[in-house]
């Protein structure tokens, strides 16, 4: 089967694999039907990388599939079901699980590089192939009739999802999001659903500013060309509710455009940037800030998520491409061309 293996340095390698076999309990054999490009592969393949990863491993952890087998162990599952997967899913074993704490799970947390997350598709092989095994407890069952392209949006859906919740969004909010990458645009989305008033998306790019508008925007800024400060104090009335920052290195932006009181999500994950931070400016305007990492089990949402069409999920995908195009993907994606890219196994 054809794979896409990051061969470390910047470098992802077309190659023949074999097909994988199940090796561990309580593990299934999934036929890949779609794979997403992440901004964190973008990260990987920097050089010097922004993102960690282990070397010849097949890239890949945005997936959805079909099971074609299943450890004997598992019961919950058949060959035949299509679903979603966790690409890092807590163990349900460990002490942390086991408290209600699988945000901590230690096998998780501590198998990878340290402070990082053992996710499959970055530090254990992934999708961009035909076939990958996972653990069944990563796995959720979605109606077939879900396509593959949308179902493969499965995991920026719940990394949105989860940090969403932190923010309490409630209907009447003013919402600044800084940056329409995937990211972006589907927490605008998802804040266009939660009845929010006034969405105001700064992006540099007009085709990315389009779909934002696509996606429930009422106003995109492109931040080159005009005063985003004032546009956001002029349309908020002194700053917004909600400032989402989906770029890396702009959280001294955010705190600009927050109004006092409101609150600062630092969703975009740059592990080189090194922003020079306004700390008066959060005294003074009692700004609370939070981070949110991977999609913390929110993942039994999205199945009706993607059933019911809540979200414009269509809009996001620009490209389908074959697996063995996924260097032209990745161009795209450099160049700003393309929102999300969704590759096909092609055997
Ligand atoms: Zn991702
Ligand atoms: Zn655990």
């Amino acid at each position: 089967m054809l794979a896409a293996v990051f061969e470390g340095k910047g470098r992802l390698v077309l190659k023949e694999r074999a097909r994988p076999r199940i090796t561990k309990d309580r593990n299934v054999l999934l036929k890949v039907s779609g794979v997403g490009i992440c901004g964190t592969d973008l990260h990987i393949l920097q050089d010097p990388p922004a993102h960690p990863a282990t070397e010849g491993i097949v890239l890949g952890h945005e997936f959805t599939g079909e099971i074609v087998e299943v450890d004997h162990g598992v019961v919950e599952f058949k060959p035949g079901d299509r679903v979603l997967v966790d690409p890092h899913p807590g163990c349900g074993l460990c002490m942390e699980c086991r408290s209600g704490h699988p945000d901590r799970c230690i096998p998780l947390y501590t198998s990878a590089e340290p402070g990082h997350c053992a996710t499959i598709g970055i530090f254990s092989d992934g999708a961009m192939t035909s076939f990958v095994t996972v653990p069944a407890h990563s796995l959720y069952r979605i109606d077939p009739k879900v396509p593959p392209h949308i179902a493969a949006l499965a995991e920026p859906l719940a990394c949105v999802f989860s940090a969403a919740q932190k923010l309490k969004v409630q209907p009447g909010d003013t919402v600044v999001v800084l940056g329409a990458g995937p990211i972006g645009l589907l927490f605008t989305s998802f804040f266009k659903a939660c009845g929010a008033a006034k969405i105001i998306v700064s992006e540099i790019s007009a085709y990315r500013r389009g779909v934002a508008e696509e996606c429930g925007a009422s106003l995109v800024v492109d931040p080159n060309q005009h005063d985003l400060t004032a546009i956001v104090e002029r349309e908020t009335g002194g700053g917004a509710d909600i400032v989402v920052e989906a770029v890396g290195p702009l959280l001294p932006q955010a705190i600009r455009l927050v109004h006092s009181g409101g609150k600062i999500m630092q969703f975009g994950h740059d592990e080189l940037a090194r922003p020079a931070i306004p700390v008066a400016e959060i005294v003074r305007k009692e700004i609370r800030i939070f981070g949110a990492f991977i999609g913390k089990f929110s993942f039994n949402k999205l199945p009706a998520i993607m059933e019911s069409g809540v979200l414009p999920l269509e809009k996001i995908v620009s490209h389908r491409l074959p697996i063995s195009r996924v260097h032209e993907g990745l161009k795209l994606l450099k160049e700003g061309k393309g929102i999300k890219v969704i590759l096909n196994p092609e055997d």
